[in-house]
């Protein structure tokens, strides 16, 4: 650490934190008696808490984000600038950073048109929803209108959002939720015994065609979109099965059920290779909504992206008041946003982040699957890119989850030794059985090592 703080400085601030501030996710209890983690500083790979250890960070900030690393002072200096030049303005003006990133953005999106900012991944998810059911009531009478989610897959945190949320323990206690989102099964290969009829073949077209089903159910008429996350994050880092996406598509085709993929997690190169994660699979979405490492955490901006066919439908040559898209985010307006994505873009682009991340991924894979021969405990270990998972269970043959206090202490552990990971996967709900990796970009294979072998001693001190 570079020492600004002092002892003093820090123990006031771990004090006012403890006494004002309420952290995200989190059981305060335990902190009336012990200190919360307090962030002081970060560079590269790494940060530094109040106590000045080091940590490696495996999980890009805890939740998917810091993508091209802490530290960037080229991001940081694109942000001044342009905030001494022009800090905000309603969304409703452009801005000059808020063109040239659309622009940039676009051309990383073949098929795709329009970039509709707001700030994170829950908003940017509503207002595709909310573009649905504008959507229904313009061309059909309101009938159009339900839409639906991925057992498993999350959305975000606002209300909406949760009423398309998969995962049942987060929904707990906050009902009720908005009507018509409609929950469609989900695609896990490694637990599909748990689901009835799926066969020991063509798995991916089996679960797409679970979907169908769905919409069959509820009568074509009535669903207006599908909304489904790539490579599943939150729910147990879930890749898609072969032959899966294809035939997503063409049952969204077919039923004329507009495609809504949510990148909040996978976009801007975290799987590696591509942009965005459904660009490995050659999807066609009508909507792409992201956050997360648009910008890496250096400026809050998510956006909702758009075909100009969508765009389209909410033009109106007509005086009708109610014909637009009478939406705003009052933040979707600031400048740091666009000026931070356009600078973590250009870093991603001069650096080879997205090759790196491709042959990063690749070695992580191949250390975690030497972990899985080592340890029963590992079961599966699956992902893309630089996101990757590793679920523990008691038994190889049940797929029985370990108890999720353990996982905890294998989280715990690793911490100890200076390394964070992650334990956010919901594989079966209720147990977060499957431990979670999602190093920034910049990772090297010294970085991945270091990870796997913290791991590596973790997994023997709490299984033996
Ligand atoms: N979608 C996905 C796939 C996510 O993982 C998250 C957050 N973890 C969100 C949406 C919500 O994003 P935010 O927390 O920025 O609202």
């Amino acid at each position: 650490m570079d020492g600004t703080l002092s002892a003093n400085d820090i123990s006031h601030i771990v004090t006012a934190d403890k006494r004002h501030v309420w952290h995200h996710l989190s059981q305060h209890k335990p902190w009336e008696t012990s200190d919360p983690n307090v962030i002081i500083e970060g560079k590269g790979m790494r940060v530094w808490n109040q106590a000045g250890k080091e940590h490696i960070d495996a999980v890009s900030g805890a939740v998917w984000t810091v993508n091209v690393g802490y530290g960037r002072e080229s991001i940081a200096r694109a942000v001044y600038d342009q905030l001494i030049k022009m800090n905000y303005f309603a969304g409703a003006s452009g801005s000059v950073p808020g063109a040239i990133f659309a622009e940039k953005l676009i051309e990383k999106m073949p098929g795709m048109s329009r970039v509709y900012y707001c700030n994170s991944g829950s908003e940017a998810n509503e207002k595709a929803f909310k573009m649905v059911r504008q959507i229904a009531h313009k061309r059909y009478g309101g009938k159009k209108h339900k839409i639906l989610f991925r057992d498993r897959d999350y959305h975000g945190t606002t209300i909406g959002a949760l009423s398309a949320g998969g995962q049942d323990e987060r929904n707990a206690q906050y009902g009720p939720f908005a009507p018509g989102f409609v929950r469609v099964p989900h695609c896990l290969e490694y637990r599909k015994h748990e689901q009835d009829g799926a066969p020991d073949e063509n798995y991916g077209e089996w679960a797409a065609n679970q979907i169908e089903e769905v919409i069959l159910r509820e009568g074509p008429d009535t669903v207006g979109a599908l909304c489904l996350e790539p490579v599943t994050a939150g729910g147990g880092v879930i890749c898609p099965p072969e032959g899966y996406w294809q035939r997503v598509q063409e049952i969204c085709r077919k039923y004329d059920v507009l495609l809504h993929i949510d990148e909040v997690v996978c976009g801007v190169g975290r799987t590696g290779s591509e942009w965005f994660g459904y660009q490995h699979y050659g999807v066609k979405p009508d909507m792409v909504t992201m956050a997360k490492g648009v910008a890496s955490g250096y400026a809050a901006i998510a956006c909702c992206v758009t075909t100009e066919e969508i765009f389209d439908l909410f033009k109106s040559d007509e005086t009708d008041p109610m014909d637009y898209f009478r939406d705003i985010s009052t933040f979707g307006g600031c400048t740091a946003g666009p000026a931070a994505a356009i600078e973590n873009m250009r870093i991603i682009e001069e650096e080879g982040l997205l090759e790196n991340t491709t042959a990063m991924g690749h070695y992580m894979m191949e250390r975690l699957s030497e972990l899985k021969d080592k340890h029963a405990i590992i079961g599966d270990v699956r992902g893309k890119g630089l996101f990757l998972g590793a679920e523990l269970v008691t038994d190889r043959q049940t797929k029985d989850p370990v108890e999720e206090a353990r996982v905890k202490a294998v989280v715990g552990d690793c911490m100890k030794q200076g390394v964070i990971i992650g334990a956010t996967n919901r594989s079966v709900p209720g147990k977060n059985n499957t431990l979670c990796f999602s190093p920034a970009l910049i990772a090297t294979k010294d970085d991945i090592d270091e990870i796997v072998t913290a791991v590596d001693g973790a997994l023997g001190r709490v299984f033996g």
